[in-house]
């Protein structure tokens, strides 16, 4: 079934942005609080790995899932970007003013066939590596059943070269899947490349099954390294002790926080300061960026 003209206008437009700029990045984060040390490492890579290509770089703000998101965490997150540097082309992309556009792809996927309605609960699912399949086949119905709506999933083609299952496009509390947002605003944006950390990386199989849906092909993918706390655990953006509120009370500067994250990274010896436009001159062949695809 091909794609309604205004779907269509939007895949046109992120080609030819695309085309126009040859390499367009993106840093990404989700307004749940702080950006930490490991997500302004995060945007630091995304920002250098843009920027070495001479290419354009944006702040998308994933706040689609606003029981989760913290009143503040937009405006802090762009002061925090700003304040080491880390300056974005063009005003900010909010999820939240785009969730008509997700509606309409999400239509139009339903219309073609793609999707299914999904009553499998989370404990249903426990312990499977992928999903089973088990509504793909019967008619588990689009409305609320016993006070619950169902989820809605993308069909995808067993056996695909991705190893993806049959991916969740609207949870079952009714708010679009971050899978979709993401490869919809992708493709609307003309992302070239997503730079992000690994543990994003186990979202590989589902997006690249939702590019192939829609005809697309993927931008190219780069993970980074994560970092850690001191038990080994992903640190998280609701611990404003990692933030950077700590490195400016102990009186520290962006050059100071820069060379802090460039070492993290093995750019940069400890103890270097730096801006990021210096750092960016030590990094220009990109070959020392710790970045996997
Ligand atoms: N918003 C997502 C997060 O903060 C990242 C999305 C992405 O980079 O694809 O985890």
């Amino acid at each position: 079934m091909r794609c309604p003209d205004h779907l269509f206008l939007q895949l046109d437009q992120g080609r030819r942005l695309k085309e126009r700029s040859g390499y367009r990045g993106r840093f990404a984060p989700s307004p749940t609080g702080v950006l930490h040390f490991g997500n302004l490492q995060t945007a630091l890579l995304s920002w250098l790995q843009a920027r070495r290509f001479g290419g354009e770089w944006l702040l998308r703000i994933d706040d689609l899932d606003t029981p989760r998101n913290r009143p503040q965490s937009v405006l802090r997150i762009q002061s925090d970007l700003r304040w080491l540097g880390l300056h974005w082309d063009g005003q900010p992309i909010l999820q939240s003013s785009r969730r008509g556009i997700y509606s309409s792809w999400l239509s139009f996927l339903r219309r073609s066939g793609l999707l299914f309605a999904c009553r499998c609960s989370r404990r249903d699912l426990a312990g499977e590596p992928m999903y089973p399949g088990t509504c793909r086949a019967i008619d588990a119905g689009w409305g609320w059943q016993a006070q619950r709506l169902p989820s809605w999933r993308l069909r995808v083609p067993d056996h695909n070269p991705y190893g993806s299952g049959d991916v969740v496009v609207r949870r079952a509390d009714g708010f679009i899947a971050y899978q979709l947002a993401t490869v919809i605003d992708e493709l609307s944006f003309g992302i070239s490349d997503v730079v992000r950390g690994n543990d994003l990386r186990d979202a590989l199989p589902a997006q690249h099954s939702i590019y192939a849906a829609l005809g697309q092909s993927s931008p190219r993918f780069w993970h980074g390294p994560l970092l850690c706390d001191d038990d080994g655990l992903k640190l998280s953006k609701r611990e404003a002790r990692a933030g950077l509120d700590v490195a400016r009370s102990n009186g520290d500067d962006a050059a100071h926080v820069i060379g802090q994250l460039a070492a993290g990274l093995g750019l940069v010896p400890l103890g270097t300061r730096l801006s990021t436009k210096e750092l960016l001159c030590e990094v220009r062949d990109g070959s020392n960026l710790p970045l996997d695809s």
